[in-house]
């Protein structure tokens, strides 16, 4: 079932693999019929991740490109949306004339393909293939079905995550929900190789030998994936089972050998818990954390770095506009306000930006956190009343922030924003410029709206210095306030958490949390 762990088992799976030296890479299937993930609210999958060439996924490839240390593309991501939309857009040219088009051979073909497309383009040893979702479930099963179609034309093994839960009144481990979808999995015409059993402990003896016996896998196959609360321990957990050594020797890679040593160093440094530094994360969708992973992780990544501990404080931007900031945030050693998207707690956003650039309170603003950031210091520093972005006020007398020139035809919704990797000019002597340590930087982008360039003047002017710009220097990209006048105020039109990675944490997250532990 879905939050189980599917993706960060499959990050793992691919982590260990590499870790042995082979070429390892990840493709996501969602069984839903949107085309991606794009145009969904994050409250229905958590966030949408962004890859360098625009793709709007599934937050897994998250996962995949944190774990593996490695970009994905759009064509890592396979949903049921693209696949029929291909499928019908070839019928309708022609492609199969004569034909009765069929899910059987046509949408199973169709999946087939593309998942052979990664293998082909990214020259990968071996590919790991998430399906998303419950076996079971009427939209999931061409995708099994391609999957054992497969099976017997590559070489394939499958790996079944199932939950195994302890019931509370007599402690004991519960496997017939696992016997269950196993055999629903062997009616699709699939045994599972390995099973993975997620649950709160590790899976006993008892519970074991049972579903070996039931589900018909040897005892070594059947893996513990305990609760954690560092989701990257797990690539360890399941690699102290041999899973890795189980895994090569089913893909007869026996000269191979996995190796996790460096993984287990990073992994403790992101367990480092003193001295710890809290930062307040101001956003609109914090009862689901999964909305703000990738920001999340970024700022552990970045603490792990500095060997150092954060704690969140989740704030909800709407409370701030009823209570005083001054409560509320009385605790905390940075402030962080991340992307987003329309008018609910916005404001309360502003306040908390007026806050952090008037207590000296270290900042990063994120994407519309950056565009927030004008408008605040447009109204209060620079005197525009009413200033705001054209998003929420449309008739603004100050439209600070504006629609991007090229977004004043598009029409539909879907995959038309300004997505992806673009090359950002940094000015020397910056802030900007001394976190990245190069003129040159390439981060990811998603957004319609941005500075708009009549502004531009007046807000440098009053001292929010543009240190980062687009090549012909026209968008402005990074925003910040001298050092001399704060200790760390910066905010980005891009997403600098899309591309931190335990090995290679944000400069600008780095900053944020050096800057605290040296207020501290
Ligand atoms: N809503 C803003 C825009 O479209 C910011 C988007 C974001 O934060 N990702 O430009």
């Amino acid at each position: 079932m879905s939050g189980l762990g599917k993706g960060i088992t499959t990050a793992s799976i691919g982590r260990i693999l590499k870790s042995s030296g082979l070429k390892v890479s990840a493709v996501k299937i969602d069984p839903y019929l949107n085309v991606d993930a794009g145009t969904m609210n994050p409250y229905q999958h958590g966030e949408v991740w962004v890859t360098e060439d625009g793709g709007e996924m599934d937050l897994d490839l998250g996962h995949y490109e944190r774990f593996l240390n490695q970009d994905m593309s759009k064509d890592h991501n396979i949903t049921t949306g693209q696949v029929y939309l291909e499928v019908i857009s070839k019928e309708r040219s022609g492609e199969y004339l004569g034909q009765t088009v069929q899910i059987i051979p046509h949408i199973t073909n169709e999946i087939k393909r593309r998942i052979k497309l990664v293998a082909e383009k990214t020259g990968a040893e071996v590919v790991l293939v998430e399906i998303g979702g419950t076996v079971g479930d009427i939209e999931s099963m061409p995708f099994l079905e391609a999957a054992r179609q497969m099976s017997l034309e590559e070489d394939v093994i499958f790996v079944h995550l199932t939950l195994v839960p302890t019931l509370e009144t007599t402690g004991e481990q519960k496997t017939k929900p696992t016997q269950h979808s196993v055999k629903e999995l062997r009616e699709a015409g699939i045994q599972p190789n390995v099973i993975i059993c997620r649950g709160k402990e590790m899976v006993g003896e008892e519970a074991k030998r049972k579903i070996a016996l039931f589900c018909n896998v040897e005892s070594k196959a059947v893996i513990s994936a305990p609760d954690v609360e560092n989701t990257y321990r797990v690539p360890l957990i399941l690699q102290e089972q041999n899973l890795g050594d189980l895994l090569l020797e089913k893909l007869g890679f026996n000269d191979k050998k996995v190796d996790l040593r460096d993984w287990e160093i990073l992994v403790s440094k992101l367990e480092i818990r003193s001295p710890c530094v809290k930062i307040a994360l101001i956003g609109k969708y914090v009862e689901l954390r999964d909305s703000y992973i990738s920001v999340r992780e970024a700022l552990k990544h970045a603490a792990g770095s500095l060997e150092c501990g954060v704690e969140i404080k989740w704030v909800n931007s709407e409370d701030l506009e009823r209570k005083s900031v001054e409560n509320v945030l009385n605790d905390i050693d940075g402030i962080l306000v991340p992307g987003g998207f329309g008018k609910r707690g916005a404001e309360g956003k502003i306040k908390a930006i007026e806050f952090s650039r008037e207590e000296g309170i270290p900042f990063l603003g994120i994407c519309f956190g950056f565009q927030l950031t004008v408008v605040e210091f447009s109204r209060n520093v620079c005197g525009l009343e009413g200033a705001n972005t054209t998003e929420i006020d449309p008739l603004t007398q100050h439209p600070v922030i504006d629609l991007l020139p090229e977004q004043r035809e598009v029409k539909e919704m879907g995959g038309t924003m300004r997505l992806g990797a673009h090359d950002i000019l940094l000015e020397r002597g910056t802030l900007a410029h001394s976190l990245y340590g190069k003129e040159i930087i390439r981060e990811r982008h998603r957004h319609r709206y941005e500075v708009n360039p009549e502004y531009v003047k007046i807000l440098e002017e009053n001292g929010l210095k543009f240190s980062g710009r687009s090549l012909d220097r026209k968008r402005m990209e990074i925003l910040e306030i001298e050092r001399k006048k704060h200790p760390y105020f910066i905010a980005t039109q891009f997403h600098p958490e899309f591309k931190s990675r335990p090995e290679r944490p944000s400069p600008v997250f780095k900053g944020l949390i050096q800057t605290c532990l040296e207020g501290k």
